[in-house]
């Protein structure tokens, strides 16, 4: 089992959650973090710290939500690992409120994610 960042973090990315893994599995992109679900060790320590509730236990996502799994381990391997709190981004109070943010998420050039999920 994993834990998974899901939508609500999207333009947020207040990095709450990075300094309290002890696995160090969050990976950073432009407006957006995953964790690697292959190096989460399940503890639960990041879920309370997220301010917008963005991370969510594996167990707890409904069929339809399947894709944040496969969509946290895509972005993972290819994004840089982050372990240290910072900014949040400009905008992340506006975005806070927002939801299904799903369309807006950033992908750097290069990237690529499964068609599952896109
Ligand atoms: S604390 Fe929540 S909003 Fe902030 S980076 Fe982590 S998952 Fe995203
Ligand atoms: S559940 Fe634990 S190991 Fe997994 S990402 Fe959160 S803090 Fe890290």
């Amino acid at each position: 089992m994993t834990y998974v960042v899901t939508d609500s973090c999207i333009n947020c990315k207040y990095t709450d959650c990075v300094e309290v893994c002890p696995a160090d599995c969050f990976y950073e992109g432009a407006n957006f973090m995953v964790i690697a679900p292959d190096e989460c060790v399940d503890c639960g320590l990041c879920e309370v710290e997220c301010p917008v509730n963005a991370i969510v236990s594996e167990s707890d996502l409904d069929e339809a939500g399947r894709h944040w799994v496969t969509l946290n381990a895509e972005l993972a391997a290819q994004w840089p690992r982050r372990t240290v709190r910072g900014e949040a981004l400009p905008d992340a109070d506006q975005w806070a409120s927002v939801s299904e943010k799903r369309p807006h998420l950033d992908h750097a050039p290069g990237d690529t994610v499964g068609d599952a999920v896109t």
